[in-house]
Formats: structure tokens, C-alpha cells, sequence
């Protein structure tokens, strides 16, 4: 018996894939690539974008013309809003939480046996509504689609409900993974050679601040990984915190830490007060502006990369100079630009996507543009300086390896004899463009 994966989105999803897949080798499956040669077939969907869903809804629709000519068995999980749940039900055979993960093989033997749809509107669920994510979930050992790099959940679900995102309503209320499991997996993936560790979670600067967590602090997190890893040749970063509940202490403990990397993603979303209120984000530019002025003092080396929504519904020319301004003040050396578009549950979906598409473009390009002189900037300093790059893969100009600084600034580097993915290597740069570098190997670390 054969089984074929869809994940969409984000690294979160890719990283419930990594455990599900166990789930089902564990229950008799073998993975196979093309999705015309598997007996199950299953999609971690996303309700981010509309484009998601659509990709889930046309997945289906294929699959159940299949279903005419051969025995098939098809699944859906991941991020699904209360409301759609009915409507996914009507079309897979099984759809279930990742809380629900443990109980997959059973409902793959009572096939049409699943959980009940609950007809909610979108609503956070309450506490306790669901199964417990920390009772089975995180237990599994995951089905790593990488030997070099490695996600580690630490959190899961979300409790700021920004007006723009259904996360709060797809993955529910934050809990905290018990700090005890993410040490012991970190341990288990640098005993195994893995050269760069992502902690991962929707808000992983608030985890152990859910209600029902126990847990330590995420500072206190973070220092248990930099005593584990200490010595070992590995970059552990994390993704995504939130501005709000990034303090000194998170950034003081990277500094003290050498196997935590000099990174740090600090969403803006937007860089004006009034924006930020609708967004309902919780901090005003002078707060994020603050936690920028810690991060350039305590960690003078790390690099800076954010997420940015132009076109924002009722977003006005004079708010989008604003965030223009705020990109030339933090002086990005990355930035996911997004143009705004209402995600299907979210509480700005009821609003007018009232900013005309020409124009969110045009917004889009002129952040672009800020970003790359930025960031060209923050690069040229690296000319002809030597910089530790970890080999991640090879590049697709051939005869070239790809690799990443410390910072992630991306890096190509000519293949050279006795070197190969996975390594950490010394290269002098030798070119740099706004948004990656070139180098030149030197030596092995
Ligand atoms: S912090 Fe905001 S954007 Fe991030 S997952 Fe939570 S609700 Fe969504």
C-alpha cells in the first residue's frame, strides 16, 4: 500500500507532514512520489490564501475521478476553517486535526469512521474542545525530508487573532510543547549531524504563556538549547515571534549562546499606528522601533528580516509612506513583502479589500526597491571578507554548491573537490547582489 502527500503553506505545515508520514509508514504505507500510484492520498491544507484552497478543492476533485476506476482512500488536515470543514468531509473520505494524528490508523481501518464536523461558525474553539495536541501529537518520531536542516515544533495555534490571519480559528488557542520533548528531539538531531534547527510555532516568543502551559519562558527555552547544543556545529533559529513579546532577555540569551544563530524575523506587517489598530497587532512603531534599538545593541551582527502587508484594506497613501519610512529606518536585510489579500475566516474578510490591485503592485514594487538597496548595503560590507557558510545543497547553475551565512544571507560558491553538503566551510566572498552573495571556498571549519 502506497501513500502520496500535498502539503501547502507555510513550514509548519511542512513539519506536521514530517510526523504524518510516520503515522502511516508505522501503519503499513510506503511513500511513493507520484500521487497516480498511490492507494492514499492526503493534503495538509492551508487557509491562508485563497490560492490554497483552490489547490485543495481541484487536489479532490481529481482524486474522485479516480476513485471511479480504483479503490482509493483520501484525507485532508492541516489548517481548515470550522466552516469548511463540512464542505472538505462531503468531498475526502477522512479529514482530522493533527491533535488527531495518533488515531489515523484506526480511521484508516473503520474507514468512515471520522470525527465529528463541528458546524461552528469562526469562533476560537474553547479550551479543551479538542484532543490535547501534548498527548500523542508531538510523540512522534518525524519522517525528516532532510538531512541537513530540521524544523522543530515547539508551539502550536495562536492567541493574538490579527485581523488579517484565521490561524486562531484553524489551529486554535496556543499551547506550549513541554520543553522536556524539544530537548530531547533537539539533542537527537545534532547527535544525527543536522547542521541548522528551526524552532517553530505560529507565536514562538510567547511560548510557555498559554493558559494551560506549565512551561518555562521562551528565554529560559532558548537557554537549555544553547547548553545542550553547546559546542555542537549546529544553527538553531526560530520563526515566527511576535513583536510584542520579544524582550531583552530572548535577545540576551542568543548573544550568550554561540549555537544560536544571529537571526532574527520581526514581522512590522505594517509601519503605521493606525494600520497596526486594524491589524489589531498589539504594538505601535514605537514599540517595534524599541525592540529594533535592542536587537542592533545586544546582537550588533545579526541580520534583520520582516514580514510586510501593503494594500491592506483601507490602507491610505499617506499609512503606506509610513511603512516606506519604517523599511528605510530598520534597514532590512530581508523582507516578505506581501500584497493584501482577504483570507477566507479572517476577521478583515468582512471588510472592503477596497486598495486597487494596480496599486497594491506599485506599493509592492516600491518596498521592493528599498529592501534591495538595503540590503545590498548591509551585503557590500562582506566584500572581500572571509564568512562561515554552511553547504545546504547544490545550486542550479551547475557546478555550483548553494549554502547560507549564519545571518541566511543565501550564498553560491564554485563546487570544490572534498567538500559536500552538510559542511560548515569558510568562503571569501568574492560578489554581492542585493539579496545574495558569491564566494570562494577556503577551508573547512
Ligand atoms: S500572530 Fe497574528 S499573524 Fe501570527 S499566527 Fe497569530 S494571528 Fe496569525
Amino acid at each position: 500500500m502506497r501513500y502520496h502527500l500535498v502539503p501547502l503553506g507555510c513550514q509548519m505545515n511542512q513539519s506536521d507532514a514530517e510526523r504524518i508520514m510516520t503515522v502511516l509508514e508505522e501503519a503499513g504505507y510506503s511513500r511513493c512520489d507520484r500521487e497516480e500510484d498511490a492507494d492514499l492520498l492526503g493534503v495538509i491544507s492551508c487557509s491562508v490564501r485563497q490560492r490554497a484552497i483552490d489547490k485543495v478543492y481541484s487536489k479532490i476533485h481529481l482524486w474522485n475521478t479516480w476513485k471511479a476506476k480504483r479503490p482509493l482512500l483520501t484525507f485532508v488536515s492541516g489548517c481548515i476553517l470550522p466552516e469548511d470543514r463540512e464542505k472538505l468531509l462531503k468531498r475526502f473520505d477522512l479529514l482530522f486535526s493533527i491533535n488527531e494524528l495518533p488515531q489515523v490508523p484506526e480511521m484508516i481501518r473503520q474507514y468512515g469512521v471520522v470525527t465529528p464536523p463541528p458546524a461552528a461558525p469562526p469562533t476560537p474553539p474553547p479550551l479543551g474542545d479538542t484532543p490535547d495536541i501534548r498527548e500523542g501529537f508531538w510523540q512522534v518520531t518525524p519522517s525528516y525530508t532532510s538531512t541537513i536542516e530540521a524544523y522543530v515544533p515547539i508551539q502550536n495555534g495562536c492567541d493574538k487573532f490579527c485581523t488579517f490571519c484565521a490561524v486562531p480559528y484553524t489551529r486554535g488557542r496556543e499551547v506550549s510543547r513541554p520543553s522536556g520533548e524539544i530537548i530531547a528531539e533537539v539533542r537527537r538531531l545534532v547527535e544525527s549531524g543536522y547542521r541548522t534547527i528551526t524552532l517553530l510555532g505560529q507565536n514562538v516568543n510567547s511560548y510557555g504563556l498559554d493558559q494551560r502551559s506549565e512551561e518555562v519562558r521562551f528565554s529560559e527555552l532558548l537557554r537549555r538549547i544553547g547548553e545542550e547544543t553547546r559546542g555542537a556545529d549546529v544553527w538553531i533559529y526560530f520563526t515566527s515571534p511576535h513583536p510584542r513579546d520579544m524582550g531583552d532577555d530572548v535577545l540576551e540569551v542568543i548573544a550568550r549562546y554561540p549555537t544560536l544563530a544571529n537571526q532574527i524575523h520581526l514581522p512590522i506587517q505594517s509601519g503605521d499606528d493606525k494600520v497596526l489598530i486594524r491589524m489589531n497587532r498589539n504594538y505601535r512603531l514605537s514599540g517595534y522601533r524599541r525592540v529594533v534599538e535592542s536587537v542592533r545593541r545586544i546582537l550588533p551582527e545579526a541580520t534583520l528580516f520582516t514580514d510586510i502587508i501593503v494594500g491592506f484594506t483601507g490602507e491610505t497613501e499617506e499609512q503606506f509612506q509610513h511603512t516606506r519610512e519604517a523599511m528605510e529606518e530598520f534597514r532590512y536585510n530581508m523582507a516578505y513583502i506581501a500584497q493584501y489579500s482577504p483570507r477566507p475566516g479572517a476577521a478583515s474578510a468582512r471588510w472592503a479589500d477596497d486598495v486597487p490591485q494596480e496599486e497594491k503592485r506599485r506599493r509592492l514594487h516600491v518596498l521592493t526597491e528599498v529592501l534591495e538597496r538595503t540590503a545590498l548595503d548591509h551585503n557590500s560590507r562582506l566584500a572581500g571578507t572571509e564568512v562561515t557558510v554552511l553547504l545546504d545543497g547544490y545550486d542550479r547553475k551547475p557546478g555550483f554548491f548553494s549554502g547560507k551565512t549564519e545571518g541566511r544571507t543565501p550564498v553560491r560558491l564554485p563546487v570544490a573537490d572534498g567538500y559536500h553538503p552538510g559542511m560548515f566551510v569558510r568562503a571569501a566572498v568574492t560578489d554581492v547582489r542585493p539579496l545574495s552573495i558569491a564566494a570562494t571556498i577556503r577551508s573547512a571549519l
